[in-house]
């Protein structure tokens, strides 16, 4: 499957399957335009305190509102977004109205809500991005801490130089760090003690068949003592079960998303769902302290 292969390396077709280059074309013409017409949204994954499921924040998960065929997922379109280039401006979109969003939860009283922001590979390589990133904060007004950018740990691999300034000025700015997918990719630990990094989020990978695999039970639990030895919040990907929750809760990692909790959502959803928590007065201030 394509998205085994990690968000950066993501492929449509290979030539070898002969798959017409016109569709390509056609495809690549509708995500331009799609960009200018607006059709993408933002869902919302609610991520939660797995032993009391209060919400904390969500991760931003793009999809695309395709005027013919109905609602997208990345996997349908994110190959080729990555293929020609467009995902450097689909990712900047993205991360405007992420923070536009952010801007108005504050204004709503949501002020302990995080939002992370899958950033790619693609985006994180270009020059003046720390600039770029701390350009679209500063406009929105946002504290920025409320935002957490996702990369693979492929992206951080990409160019270890770079890859510190960039992120040494994205904390500067006070923006947080997930590692996205952590223990599927490339990479050599020693990373993780020169990198300024908040968050490791264990692949779903691990978590779908974790009752039954001790192999997956030693390497979660492995990436929990790492993050915990090394003051880094670790985050689980892809709880599905109360089997696979409770067995997360034993090993010590508390924060996680997953369909269990809730699936990706729209605005709407999200909202109301963040209503619904703040009269039970466990996201951002109780109405009542808020105003008279
Ligand atoms: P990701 O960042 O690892 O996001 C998690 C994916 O797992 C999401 O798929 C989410 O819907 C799915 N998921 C969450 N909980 C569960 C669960 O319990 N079970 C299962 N089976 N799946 C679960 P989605 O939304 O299809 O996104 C796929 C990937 O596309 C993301 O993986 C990320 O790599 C990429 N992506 C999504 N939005 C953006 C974006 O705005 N920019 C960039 N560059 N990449 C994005
Ligand atoms: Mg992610
Ligand atoms: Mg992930
Ligand atoms: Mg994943």
């Amino acid at each position: 499957q394509a998205k085994s292969q990690g968000r950066d390396t993501f492929r449509l077709y290979h030539p070898s399957m002969g798959k017409p280059t016109q569709d390509r074309l056609i495809l690549e013409n509708d995500l331009r335009n799609a960009l200018k017409n607006d059709e993408f949204v933002l869902y919302f994954q609610p991520q939660v305190d797995i032993r009391s499921g209060q919400l904390l924040g969500a991760e931003t998960l793009i999809r695309w509102q395709h005027p013919q065929q109905g609602l997208k997922l990345p996997g349908a379109f994110l190959p080729l977004a990555l293929e020609s280039g467009l995902i450097i401006e689909i990712d900047q979109w993205v991360l405007r109205q992420a923070c536009a969003q952010i801007a108005r939860w504050q204004a709503a009283g949501y002020d302990k809500l995080r939002l992370s922001v899958n950033v790619s590979g693609q985006l994180f390589a270009q020059e003046g991005v720390a600039a770029l990133i701390s350009d679209i904060v500063r406009q929105s007004g946002i504290p920025t801490g409320a935002l957490e950018i996702e990369l693979t740990e492929n992206t951080l691999m990409q160019n270890n130089a770079q890859t510190i300034s960039t992120l040494t000025d994205l904390k500067q700015l006070g923006t947080n760090i997930a590692i996205d997918d952590f223990g599927t990719g490339y990479s050599s630990l020693s990373y993780l003690k020169n990198f300024p990094i908040d968050t490791l989020k264990i692949d779903r990978s691990f978590i779908r068949d974790l009752e039954n695999a001790p192999g997956d039970i030693a390497i979660t639990r492995t990436i929990i003592a790492l993050g915990e030895n090394l003051g880094l919040t670790t985050i689980c990907e892809g709880i599905e079960t109360h089997q696979q929750k409770d067995l997360l809760v034993d090993l010590g990692c508390y924060i996680g998303q997953g369909y269990l909790f809730a699936r990706p959502e729209n605005l709407e959803a999200f909202s109301l769902r963040l209503a619904q928590q703040k009269n039970r007065n466990r996201v951002g201030p109780a109405v009542s302290e808020n105003q008279n």
